[in-house]
Parts: structure tokens; sequence; C-alpha cells
């Protein structure tokens, strides 16, 4: 079994998450009291949520790669960013070690193919859902076709994400609001939506809708399983 690295704290409530995903996906295909090999580094998220917000990519890029080469420095194979967001500095952080990332978009493009999903919403923060790292990435190296919701809809998911929920704090309005946007995007066409923010599935489940979704803290917890088994 390979060593999976984790860059979590972004927030520490999702990468909770993945370190119970990862250890659920080995303990299923291994029996008996296996459990995955893991190096965490995890962030302090305040001085990251405040360079993305004031723009300065770079300075929030150089705290991953930072973390990154610890998590290498650690004994790590590859390396998970645990924050779709965040993937903004993926290419910083493969700059920064010799292992390989596994990509966020990528495992949940793949999944979206498997599904036969061709046309997709997506939620996340604004960046996830505006710009070219991600929705562009699902787009042009996928070629699927993303919807977002409009502006004041976005604003809303955005907001829930880092005033709520990498807080904790899980409320019923927001689950509403965030049942109402995924399918007003299935009334516009979407097949699917994908909870592009590792912790809207804190949330969301699939129980609470017909609509399919598309959890990427899953997805990417599964893809390292995979990747670390195989
Ligand atoms: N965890 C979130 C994501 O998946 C948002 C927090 C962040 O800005 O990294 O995008």
């Amino acid at each position: 079994m390979k060593t999976i690295g984790l860059i979590g704290g972004m927030s520490w409530e999702s990468t909770a998450d993945y370190y119970r995903e990862i250890n659920e996906g080995v303990k299923q295909a291994l029996g008996g009291l296996h459990s995955a090999k893991i190096a965490l580094f995890s962030v302090d998220f305040e001085p990251v949520e405040k360079l993305q917000h004031q723009g300065d990519w770079q300075g929030a890029a150089a705290v991953l790669a930072d973390a990154a080469r610890r998590v290498e420095a650690a004994g790590a194979d590859c390396v998970l960013i645990c924050t779709n967001t965040m993937h903004k500095a993926a290419r910083d952080v493969e700059q920064a070690v010799s292992i390989p990332l596994l990509h966020i978009a990528d495992a949940t493009a793949q999944e979206l193919a498997l599904h036969g999903v061709k046309k997709v919403g997506l939620l996340g923060t604004a960046f996830t859902m505006e710009q070219d790292f991600y929705k562009g990435r699902l787009q042009q190296l996928h070629g699927l076709d993303v919807m977002v919701p409009g502006e004041h809809d976005r604003k809303i998911v955005h907001d829930i994400i880092y005033q709520e929920l990498c807080l904790g704090q899980l409320r019923e309005p927001s689950k509403a609001h965030y049942l109402r946007i995924i399918d007003a995007l299935a009334k516009q066409g979407a097949q699917a939506v994908i909870l592009g923010c590792t912790e809207i599935g804190l949330l969301v489940k699939q129980a609470d809708t017909q609509v399919m979704l598309f959890d990427t803290t899953v997805i990417h917890a599964r893809k390292a399983v995979q990747w670390a088994l195989s």
C-alpha cells in the first residue's frame, strides 16, 4: 500500500471527512485491522482565506507549496489538495514536489464519465464556479458542459461556504437554499450536480434530492484509495 499525502485544513471540517472516507475505503478493500497510510499536513485556514479574498493567490499558493513539501518529506507517495478552490494552486504544488498530484476535478470528471453525464451543474465557491482553473478544466480538458447558478445564487452558495460550512455550522435554511438551487440547475437541463466544495456534502446529502449529486470529497478520497492500493 502506498502512502497518501493530504494537504488539509481548508477547512478542517471537510479534512476530517477525507480522513474517515480514506480509512473506510482501505478497511473495505483489505478488511481486518487495515487502515490507510496517510501523511497529513493541515494548514491554518484563516490566513489562507484572507489571501484568497484579497486576490493574493501567489501568497496562498506559497502556503500550499510549503505544505506539499512537508507532506512529501513525511513520506507521501502522492499528494491531494483537500479543497476544490485551492486547486487554483495545483501547478505550484506540482512544481514543489516530485510526487504526483491527484487532481480533484479530474477524479470528478472521470466519475461523471462513468455515469454518462455530459451536462452538469457546479456548486462551489465563487472562485471555483467562475474561474478557469476548475470550471475551465472540466470544459476544456474533459469536454463537459458546465452550468453554474446565476450571480445572486452564486453569492448565496459562496457565502454559506465561508460563513457557515467552514465553521461547522449546518443550518436548515441554508440547506433549503442549496436544494432550491440544485433543483433549478436540473430544470435548466443539468443531468447531475457537482458538490464542488468539500464542505457541501456535510449539509446536502443524496437522500435530500432526486437530482444525481457528485460529492467531490467522497470522489477524491476514493480516488486516493484506489491509487494507493493499485
Ligand atoms: N473547501 C472548500 C472547497 O472545496 C472551500 C474552502 C477553500 O477556500 O479552500 O473549495
